[in-house]
Parts: C-alpha cells; structure tokens; sequence
C-alpha cells in the first residue's frame, strides 16, 4: 500500500536535486523507521546512528527533504510538526488527543481532494487535508474506569505551540 521501501537511497536524494549528504540519508531512514516522529524525535535517532551531529543540521535536512517532497510534514494544531515518508497518496491522520499518538487513516474516497468542498469558490481545489482527533483505544481504556474526568479540552493540548513556532521559522529561513 504504501510507497516507502521507494525513498530510501541516495539515489533518490539526487533524482530530487538533493546532494546526498550522511546526514540525509540518516533522516531519510529514521523517519521511515518512525514515521509521524517529531523533528525532535528525528534528530535523536539520527544522533544514534551518525554520533555527532547538530540539531540544526537534523532540521536543515528535514526542511530540505519536505520542501522537496520526499517527506511530509504534518503540523497539527498545538501539537509540534510530525514528519513521514509515505507521501503522495493524500492518506488522512488519526491523533489521540490524550497521548498524542498519530496513525494513518487511508483517504475516505482514494484519490485526492478526497472531500468535496460544499463551496469552492472558484478554487481549483487539488487537497484537503483531514485531521480526526479523538481518543485512541489505549488511553480511552485507561480513562474508561473514570468517566467524567475525562473531557477532552482542546486547549489543553497545546503544550509548545511557541517552541515549535521558532522551530518552523527557522526551518523557513
Ligand atoms: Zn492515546
Ligand atoms: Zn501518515
């Protein structure tokens, strides 16, 4: 189904105008190894593998790979960016709510936008990107045995919304 095994290797990186360079391809496999990780998550496997490494050079490639297309970054509201390498096929994502646990849902109709819009205005719409939050299987189990302690209030997910403002802006740059 997905199309991963096909972004590995430095020949990729040179089909998509990218030197190959160590730190790339490290990036290129943790985030195949773990998909929907945070840059911060990203760097710290790459930092296993490559030993010394900088942050910013992690999030330099990172910015390289997704501005060209090799990975996808998906920034959820209040949550950091996550970045996979399934990319192309307008796949939706489910996030818990409560442990931040990010999957893959297939696109409802298969092929993009995937959602009529109501009103497009005009647009010529060519995406649309689905979020479901709600509670995964796991932490609704947990919280099961003490309902009404459980809402879920949006704003409470916001945990660095700040941090990972600097850290887009600076991937921009
Ligand atoms: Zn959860
Ligand atoms: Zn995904």
């Amino acid at each position: 189904m997905s199309s991963d095994t096909s972004i590995n290797g430095p020949d990729v990186l040179r089909r998509h105008g990218l030197q190959v360079t160590a730190q790339r391809l490290a990036v290129v496999g943790a985030v195949s190894d773990r998909p929907h990780g945070t840059a911060d998550d990203v760097y710290r496997l790459v930092r296993a593998e490559l030993g010394a490494v900088s942050r910013q050079a992690v999030y330099d490639a990172l910015g390289a790979l997704t501005d060209k297309g090799l990975l996808r970054r998906i920034q959820p509201a209040g949550s950091p960016a996550r970045y996979e390498n399934r990319v192309g096929d307008n796949h939706h994502h489910l996030i818990c709510r409560t442990c931040g646990v990010m999957v893959d849902v297939d696109c409802a109709v298969g092929d993009t936008p995937c959602l009529t819009a109501a009103d497009d205005s005009g647009y010529e719409i060519d995406e649309a990107e689905v979020i479901y939050w709600g509670r995964c299987p796991g932490c609704a189990a947990t919280t099961a045995g003490s309902a009404g302690a459980g809402t879920t209030d949006p704003g409470t997910t916001s945990n660095h919304p700040h941090q990972e403002k600097e850290r887009r802006d600076r991937q921009r740059q």
